[in-house]
């Protein structure tokens, strides 16, 4: 029997105004549904969606309710969940009008041939299951108001119009776009199944159809019973560069700690990229590991004995 443990993040940027306390009690409420999927003798599949649906319901969080806008003022949602059990994985990617595109990823894993489906196609897979909303119920009015603000719009239409500004103006060795509020959540059940999800709304005023490292198997997450689970946020340009979340992975393999691996994995990626960037990871022990370039992550982790919380 393994000593089951979950560990959520939010972002490794921050797209919208809260307190370090509203956030820290956003992932612990997240890391709380999650264990107690896990202490009931749930899977840590179920736990990461559980876990990582809370996280998308919060408006704080760059994912589901409150995602950022992109130039033309839409929500398009990227996700990923993977189980270890059967290193198999489902995605979405550019989805409008769903509330919890995790619960959506999952769909595709359990119900489709397909591993990751994208924009009208994935819109229509989740008509078909009931979970697309009104896309009014995504736009978080804070967020809205400041793709009114004339700065930002600024912003946007430079971009819209001139193809070089804005997010496409960035280069390999000076990525324009912050790193947001994407969601994550790793876990380790009691039969040593380990799951990884990753939830998000993408970056700020990002092109229509801009498609970050959250759903790309590998780089927005990675699990594999026995090794680890990982989950990836911040300039997906970047991550998906370093393949960050296998990357670690590798590293777990290897025989490094969970604390190592994860900042083997960032200091490669600020090495190479200079892109922004965090990660949590679980390993087949138990043992968590955080690391981050930016100036803070939130996350929160449970155990049977213990649990933990932070920024
Ligand atoms: N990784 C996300 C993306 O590039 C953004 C974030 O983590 O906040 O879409």
């Amino acid at each position: 029997m393994a000593q089951p443990v979950i560990l959520v993040h939010g972002g490794a940027g921050t797209h919208r105004s809260s307190t370090r306390s509203e956030k820290i009690a956003g992932v612990q409420s997240a890391s709380d549904v999650g264990w107690r999927v896990l202490a009931d003798g749930g899977s840590a599949l179920d736990a990461v969606e559980a876990a990582t649906r809370v996280l998308e319901d919060d408006p704080q969080f760059d994912a589901g309710r409150g995602s950022y806008l992109n130039l033309d003022g839409e929500v398009e949602l990227d996700a990923i969940i993977m189980d270890g059990s059967r290193q198999d994985f489902g995605a979405v990617a550019a989805v409008p009008r769903v509330r919890h595109a995790i619960s959506l990823a999952r769909c595709v894993l359990e119900e489709s041939p397909h591993a990751l489906l994208s924009g009208p196609g994935a819109e229509r897979f989740a008509r078909q299951r009931g979970l697309t909303v009104p896309s009014a119920e995504l736009i978080d009015p804070e967020l809205l108001a400041r793709w009114y603000d004339s700065r930002w719009r600024g912003e946007a239409l430079a971009a819209a119009a001139d193809p070089r500004a804005g997010l496409a103006n960035a280069t390999k060795a000076e990525p324009a776009a912050t790193p947001g509020d994407t969601v994550g959540a790793v876990a380790l059940d009691s039969a040593g199944g380990i799951a990884a999800a990753t939830s998000t709304g993408g970056t700020k005023n990002k092109w229509p159809g801009r498609i970050g490292d959250s759903p790309i198997v590998g780089s927005g997450a990675w699990a594999v019973d026995g090794v680890g689970a990982i989950s990836s946020t911040g300039h997906g340009e970047s991550i998906m560069r370093v393949c960050l979340a296998h990357r670690i992975a590798f590293h777990l393999e290897a025989g490094m700690d969970a604390s190592a691996a994860a900042a083997a994995g960032i200091d490669h990626l600020s090495a190479l990229t200079g892109g922004e960037a965090g990660v949590i990871v679980v390993d087949a022990a138990g043992q968590v590991g955080l690391a981050w370039n930016t100036d803070g992550m939130p996350y929160a982790w449970r155990t049977t004995q213990d649990h933990g919380a932070g920024i």
